[in-house]
């Protein structure tokens, strides 16, 4: 498979990897064909090399059903455990550790 997505942290204009300045959650209003409500998690960048500021699309999670599909900027996918089911009701927050070395 090519790898065609941009990597959501780097800034576009120079290329530098940039951390999210602020960080925010968008929750899909209706649920998908599976049921799963998907929760964009979206970043703010400002680059410090060149000033360039942008938006982008840090993570998915698509939350419902049996398990939690995790989709990074950078198209990965990892499945979370279906023991996720308790979650607090308010700002469902995950940690994530995004590992690039792996493959
Ligand atoms: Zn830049």
């Amino acid at each position: 498979m090519p790898k065609r997505t941009r990597d959501p942290f780097i800034c576009p204009r120079c290329g530098t990897r940039v951390e999210p300045s602020k960080t925010w959650q968008l929750v899909s209003p209706f649920p998908d064909s599976k049921g799963r409500i998907t929760i964009t998690v979206m970043g703010s960048f400002v680059c410090p090399e060149c000033g360039h500021k942008w938006r982008g699309v840090v993570s998915k999670l698509k939350v419902g059903g049996e398990e939690v599909e995790l989709e990074t900027g950078s198209g990965r996918k990892a499945k979370l455990g279906a023991e996720k089911k308790e979650e607090k009701r308010e700002g469902v927050i995950f940690e994530i550790d995004i590992d690039e070395d792996e493959e």
